[in-house]
């Protein structure tokens, strides 16, 4: 019982950190290309559908060169179409396929081919219209998630694309933690105290735990630490979360107890950014 007490505090205190971290000039707003620069203006199809292919390419790959091999391939290859989906979605597969080393979208070629199936999907089911997916009623995250992955988005592609709506104010609503490298290996580093993996449903109940209200709340501080401290190989001397993380101290309790806690009560736990943030969202 008192071991439990110490692991509710512990995570207290992480929750506590985290929304310090969401506060500082560490956590700088993030910026989607042609989503940001639209200042939440009505979206053109050119410039949603763009967005939604650096989504798509935005997979397991250094995410600067995703999206600048998603703007060169759109502006100098394409020159700028009205609508790249029509454009991708003309090629036969067989086609597609040939100009996967030409392209250079993607290190993977299946990515490059889901580039394809989706650009085709997106003519078929929503008239060539990305806004739709987020447009059409109900406009809810878990609404959108459902369209976004039957089009073929990976779920992580998905979560991303609604956070990014979410930031930018296309979208509204609590939505999950994207799961991906980053924030993975964070929360892998602070729930369990090692670098054993989480799965992605495991991070993303840590986050509906650690934040119930919007667990995407969470997506900046984790991917700030990320970049921060928490990088391949932690340096946890320049982490603002040195001294409180199981990673880097000795506690009375394993990550395996802390675990248990954060998947074990999901919907019941009391949580403090009901404190935290809450009232800020008002
Ligand atoms: S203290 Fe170390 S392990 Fe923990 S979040 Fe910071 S850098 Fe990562």
């Amino acid at each position: 019982m008192v071991q439990e007490s110490l692991v509710e505090q512990y995570i207290r205190n992480i929750q506590a950190a985290l929304h310090d971290i969401s506060k500082s000039p560490h956590c700088s707003p993030m910026y989607w290309e042609w989503l940001s620069d639209a200042a939440h203006r009505p979206l053109s199809i050119t410039e949603a559908n763009n967005f939604l292919l650096g989504c798509i390419l935005d997979f397991r790959a250094s995410a600067q060169d995703t999206w600048e091999n998603c703007v060169f391939f759109i502006e100098e290859i394409l020159g700028s179409p009205k609508n790249v989906f029509a454009i991708i979605a003309e090629y036969t597969e067989a086609e597609w396929e040939t100009e996967f080393n030409a392209y250079g979208l993607h290190p993977e070629l299946p990515v490059h081919m889901r580039v394809h199936q989706i650009s085709r999907r997106i003519m078929r089911l929503y008239k060539g219209d990305g806004r739709l997916l987020w447009e059409l009623e109900p406009a809810t995250p878990r609404e959108v998630f459902k369209r976004l992955t039957m089009l073929g988005f990976t779920k992580t592609g998905a979560t991303m694309v609604i956070g990014a709506l979410k930031d930018e104010r296309y979208l509204f609503g609590s939505f999950d933690l994207v799961a991906d490298a980053l924030v993975t290996r964070v929360v892998n580093r602070v729930l369990t105290g090692t670098d054993t993996l989480l799965s992605a449903d495991e991070v993303i109940h840590a986050g509906r735990y650690l934040h119930q209200a919007d667990p995407w709340m969470l997506d900046r501080p984790f991917s700030s630490l990320a970049r921060m401290a928490c990088r391949k190989k932690a340096e946890c001397t320049a982490c603002p979360l040195a001294d409180i993380c199981v990673y880097a101290n000795e506690y009375p309790f394993s990550g395996d107890d802390i675990m248990m806690v954060v998947l074990g009560t999901i919907t019941h736990q009391k949580s403090l950014s009901d404190w935290f943030w809450k009232e800020e969202e008002k």
